[in-house]
């Protein structure tokens, strides 16, 4: 058969994707585990016992190859018992929109590229920015937040140093960007990536939970003033990724319009509240930003990648326009050049069309079911964290704004050193075992488990049958072991955790 897609192709590509669509279908009804609980060496040994350099097996064994050994040893997000990163399960006409979209293939980069795919991008860019508050606002799709972060401070930086006398060599080393401590890790990293000086990024004091304090922004904001410095850039957090927690937007927002400084809001969390019937307030100052990150590949439900940065004023976005003669030139007045071209406006070139799977998934769903999703997960999450607050053998910390628990095994009768060591060691048999996935944080020196929760239709129960694998595995270390001489790595691979009442049932029952 043909190597590439066409019209001789059309037949085998549909019957392929069939039995391909079938099979992993086939995975979903019957996972009852988040993933198979697979012992990484032996991972690492069946990748490499694959053989590159020979004749090709063919497009159906090849793909019942990739099956058995991909699909056979992954994550499966959807599980109730995966609680442990941002990822969402998928919105099931995202899904189908991303064969579409990847048979296609089609680059929103220039317009000639694209045709119709760039109308509705812009539209989708439109209806996010309105649903921020930034109608008239601009944006564009990225791959992700790490992305849209940086693509939104680079705008900042253009900005400042556009504003200031003197050359961008002299100026660049006077950028500073205020963050909150508990910011994603990419905004410093995009400060990096920007050029900005070595100590350009200062972390600004939070208050008791953890938020961005505007009392201590506005001081650090008057010392780098009274220093000379120039504030580039102040990156608020919409949904801190440990916690959850959404920065007080409007306080900030006003901070930054007295001082004419650039507002950048990170929603990659916290976008989805965009869409909540009961919680956008949370929100609220969010329109006031400059540019704003929202990740549609985690509380919209989106297959990764899906995410967008917006800004408030269009001619910001120009400051990425590159030209080339052979696939955007400058516009002559007039002239047909003057096409509608995403690539002006992104920094990538070739770029996916993710924008097709939040349009399908829109229009399948609709807005007000999205938010309840979103809002279901939230209220999941502060029922987990009273079942938590009510069991002696757990402590939690604070509280959160989305769907994220912090939480960690201490019963009576360890000490807190005792229950520091256990955080790490109950993640990885956990994650060993394949039964449940947690994911572990550290809070001004204190390690904790967490949960993330993206999944709607999980409920109380479920989380109570991963919470009971929590205890049975904290309890089964403390009898087992010398914890103190133990580390992560030490902890026998074999050692599985313990089979808790209810699991199977609760997962098999339901899948
Ligand atoms: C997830 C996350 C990011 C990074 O987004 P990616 O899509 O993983 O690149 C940035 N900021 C926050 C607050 C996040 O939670």
């Amino acid at each position: 058969m043909p190597a590439l897609l066409g019209a001789a192709s059309a037949d085998e590509y549909s019957a392929l994707l069939h039995e391909v669509v079938d099979t992993i279908a086939d995975r979903f009804r019957t996972v009852a585990a988040p993933s198979s609980g697979p012992d990484g060496r032996r991972l690492h040994d069946l990748v490499d016992a694959v053989e590159l350099d020979t004749a090709g097996i063919g497009c159906r064994d090849a793909l019942r190859e990739a099956d058995r050994l991909y699909a056979g040893h992954t994550v499966w997000f959807h599980h109730p018992a995966y609680t442990a990163h941002l990822n969402c399960p998928v919105a099931v006409p995202a899904v189908a929109a991303e064969a579409m979209l990847a048979a296609i293939n089609t680059s929103v980069d220039t317009y000639d590229q694209s045709l119709v795919a760039t109308f509705m991008e812009r539209r989708l860019i439109d209806w996010t920015a309105g649903r921020i508050g930034l109608a008239g606002g601009d944006g564009v799709f990225t791959s992700g937040g790490t992305q849209s972060n940086l693509q939104g401070l680079f705008l900042a930086r253009e900005r400042a140093l556009r504003d200031l006398d003197g050359s961008r060599r002299a100026n660049l080393p006077r950028l500073r960007l205020l963050a909150g401590a508990a910011g994603h890790f990419s905004v410093a990293r995009a400060a990096l990536l920007l050029g900005l000086d070595e100590d350009a990024v200062i972390t600004v004091d939070g208050d008791v939970d953890g938020r961005l304090c505007p009392q201590a922004l506005a001081q650090e904001m008057a010392r780098r003033e009274a220093a000379g410095d120039v504030v580039m850039a102040v990156a608020a957090t919409a949904g801190t990724t440990d916690r959850g927690l959404i920065d007080p937007l409007a306080p900030i927002a006003r901070l930054c319009a007295e001082r004419g400084v650039w507002l950048h809001v990170d929603a990659a969390y916290g976008g989805g509240l965009l869409l909540s019937p009961t919680r956008r307030h949370l929100l609220d100052g969010i329109e006031h930003a400059d540019s704003v990150t929202v990740d549609f590949h985690k509380t919209f439900f989106q297959p990764v990648s899906s995410s967008a940065v917006l800004v408030r004023d269009p001619a910001d976005l120009a400051a990425v326009a590159w030209h080339a003669d052979y696939l955007n030139p400058a516009a002559e007045a007039g002239g047909d050049d003057a096409e509608p071209n995403q690539v002006d406006k992104s920094l990538q070139t070739t770029r996916r069309f993710d924008a097709l799977k939040l349009w399908t998934t829109l229009r399948a769903l609709g807005p007000e079911r999205l938010g309840e999703m979103v809002d279901a997960v939230c209220d999941l999450a502060a029922s987990a964290r009273e079942l938590l607050q009510a069991d002696a053998d757990f402590t939690v910390l604070g509280r959160s704004d989305l769907s994220t628990v912090l939480f960690r095994f201490h019963p009576a009768g360890i000490d807190a050193a005792s229950a520091d060591r256990l955080v790490p060691l109950i993640r990885r048999v956990l994650l060993d075992s394949g039964r449940a996935m947690v994911a572990r944080t550290t809070v001004e020196g204190t390690p904790w488990l967490k949960l993330t929760l993206l999944n709607p239709d999980s409920t109380l129960d479920d989380l109570t049958a991963v919470l009971d694998l929590v205890r049975a595995t904290g309890r089964g270390l403390l009898a087992g072991s010398d914890l103190a001489a133990q580390t992560p790595a030490q902890v026998p691979i074999s050692a599985s955790a313990p089979e808790p009442a209810g699991m199977a049932g609760s997962a098999g029952a339901r899948r």
